[in-house]
C-alpha cells in the first residue's frame, strides 16, 4: 500500500472489532428459503409496475416489474414461480424500516454462481457511452440510502468528478462483507471502480481501506497502478467510514450540512457496487445477490453468505436467534419478520445482549459531545427533544447529525440519543426550507433505529 499522511478527525471511538469468526472465512452460498419477497421499490420512489402474474414461472434475471423514471426494473434473482404479485416486504429506508409492495417468488431454483474474474482490463469507448451502458444494467447502489446506479452516475458526473472515493473502511464491529468482497474479488472491484471513474470522468480516484487489512489486498496493487487509483490505508477509529468523516480525513474539506460529498466535488462508492458494475459491463451479469455477514453470539454458523435479494433476514439467522438486527450494530435497524435482504444489507446480526436498560436523567458528563464527530452538543439536542423544541434543535445544529450511533453507545445514562437526534433531524428536514422550524406539531416520533442502544460500551 502506498503510505501517505492523511488527516484525522476529532471525536469518534475505538470500537471492539468482533470480526474474528468471519474475517478469514471465504464467502459461502446460502440455502434458499421457501420463498423470496422481492421489493418493488427500495426508496420513496413509486413502486415498479408488475409485469408478471401469479402462477407464472420465471427464469433467473427475468423482468418482474418495470421501474419508471426514478426507479430501476425489478428482476428475478433466481428462477421460481410467482406465488403472489401482491406481497409486501420491510426494507431499510433513509429513516428506518419501510414497508413496500413486493412480489413473492416460490419453488426456487439454486442460482448459478457469479462469473469468474472478468480478465478484461480494457477501458475503451467514450464516457457518455459508458454511462449509457452502465445505466442499462438497471443496478442499484449497494449501500444506504439505496439509489439507482444511473442516478449516482448523474449526480457524480454533474458535481462529484474531482475526487472519486471507493470507501472500504467497514469499521463497524462484526461486519466483514466488504472485506471479503475486496479479498476475493479485488481485481474486479478495481475494474468496476475504473469503469465508474471513466464514466464520470473523475480527475482523481482513491481506494480507502482499513490499515489492519492491507496484507489481504496486495493483489489489487498492480491494477491500481494501471488505473491510477491511489491506495490509502487509514486507522480504524469509528466512524471514519461515514462519508462526511472520510471526506474530511482524506481532503480536509467538510461537506456542507445535508448536501453530501458532491457539494464539494467528490463522490463516494462502495466495493459491492464496483464489483456489480464490472460484472455487468465485462460479463453481462446482473447482480441478484449480495454478500451478507451473518454473525453475532446467537448465530450457530457465523459466515459471509451470498444471498439472493428478497431473502427474509430470519432465514439467515436460523431458529435459535432472537433480536435480529440489520446492518452493523452502530447504525442497525431491528429486523421484523418481514425484513428482507436488499442491495444495502451488508449484515444480519444476532447479538447476545441484555434488554436495553431504562434510561436515567442526563448527568451532564459530556461524553456524548466529547465523542461526537460532528462536534454537536448532544445533551442540548436531548433537551430539545425532551422539550419538543424544534427551534432549539435547529440552533444546536441537529441537521448535522450523521446518525453514527456513538452518543448512544457512550452515554452512561443509557439515553437513546442517536434516535432522538435523528428524529430532530428528520423533523427539521421535513420542514419546507422557507418555513422556519417553529411548529412543534412537526416533531416526528423517534426513528426505529437501534443504533448504539443494543451495542453499548457498558453493556
Ligand atoms: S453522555 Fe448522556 S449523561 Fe453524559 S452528557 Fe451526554 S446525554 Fe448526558
Ligand atoms: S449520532 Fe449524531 S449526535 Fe450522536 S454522536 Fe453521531 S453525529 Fe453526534
Amino acid at each position: 500500500m502506498l503510505l501517505r499522511r492523511h488527516g484525522d478527525f476529532i471525536g469518534g471511538v475505538d470500537l471492539p472489532d468482533e470480526k474474528r469468526e468471519t474475517l478469514a472465512e471465504p464467502v459461502r452460498s446460502c440455502t434458499l428459503p421457501e420463498s423470496l419477497r422481492i421489493p418493488l421499490t427500495l426508496t420513496s420512489a413509486a413502486p415498479a409496475e408488475v409485469v408478471v402474474t401469479t402462477g407464472q414461472s420465471v427464469e433467473a434475471g427475468a423482468v418482474l416489474a418495470r421501474g419508471g423514471d426514478d426507479n430501476v426494473d425489478v428482476f428475478a434473482p433466481v428462477a421460481g414461480v410467482v406465488s403472489s404479485a401482491d406481497a409486501s416486504a420491510d426494507v431499510a429506508g433513509a429513516w428506518g424500516l419501510i414497508t413496500v409492495p413486493a412480489i413473492e417468488l416460490s419453488d426456487l431454483q439454486p442460482p448459478s454462481p457469479p462469473p469468474r474474474s472478468a480478465d478484461d482490463d480494457a477501458l475503451s469507448g467514450e464516457p457518455a457511452d459508458l454511462r449509457r451502458q452502465i445505466a442499462a444494467g438497471q443496478l442499484t447502489c449497494f449501500r444506504r440510502p439505496m439509489q439507482p446506479v444511473a442516478q449516482w452516475l448523474l449526480h457524480a458526473q454533474e458535481g462529484g468528478r474531482a475526487l472519486l472515493i471507493a470507501n472500504v473502511m467497514e469499521n463497524q464491529p462484526y461486519v466483514t462483507a466488504d472485506h471479503r468482497i475486496l479479498t476475493e474479488n479485488g481485481q474486479d472491484v478495481l475494474r468496476g471502480l475504473a469503469l465508474l471513474a471513466r464514466a464520470i470522468e473523475a480527475d482523481k480516484v482513491v481506494l480507502a481501506v482499513d490499515q489492519r487489512r492491507t496484507d489481504d489486498y496486495r493483489h489489487v496493487v498492480p491494477l491500481a497502478r494501471r488505473y491510477n487509483v491511489q491506495l490509502v490505508a487509514l486507522p480504524h477509529k469509528y466512524p471514519i467510514g461515514v462519508e462526511e468523516v472520510l471526506l474530511k480525513v482524506l481532503t480536509g474539506i467538510e461537506a456542507p450540512v445535508g448536501r453530501g460529498p458532491t457539494a464539494v466535488g467528490a463522490s463516494m462508492i462502495d466495493a459491492a457496487t464496483c464489483l456489480a458494475v464490472c460484472r455487468w459491463i465485462h460479463g453481462g451479469y446482473r447482480a441478484g445477490q449480495r454478500v451478507v455477514t451473518v454473525a453475532g453470539e446467537q448465530i450457530v454458523k457465523p459466515a459471509n453468505y451470498l444471498v439472493p435479494f428478497g431473502t427474509p433476514c430470519e432465514h439467515l439467522a436460523g431458529l435459535t436467534a432472537r433480536s435480529l438486527i440489520h446492518n452493523g450494530p452502530m447504525v442497525a435497524l431491528p429486523c421484523t419478520p418481514n425484513t428482507v435482504v436488499t442491495p444495502a444489507t451488508d449484515a444480519v446480526l444476532a447479538l447476545a445482549v441484555a434488554e436495553p436498560a431504562r434510561p436515567t436523567p442526563c448527568i451532564r458528563c459530556g461524553w456524548c459531545s466529547d465523542h461526537c464527530p460532528a462536534r454537536l452538543n448532544v445533551a442540548e439536542l436531548n433537551d430539545a427533544f425532551e422539550l419538543v423544541d424544534l427551534p432549539a434543535a435547529h440552533r444546536a445544529d441537529a441537521l448535522a447529525c450523521m446518525g453514527c450511533g456513538i452518543c448512544s453507545y457512550v452515554c452512561p445514562a443509557r439515553l437513546p440519543l442517536t434516535e432522538r437526534a435523528q428524529a430532530l433531524r428528520r423533523a427539521l428536514t421535513e420542514l419546507a426550507p422557507d418555513d422556519p422550524p417553529h411548529d412543534h406539531a412537526n416533531m416526528s416520533p423517534p426513528s426505529r433505529g437501534v443504533f448504539g442502544r443494543l451495542f453499548r460500551r457498558h453493556a
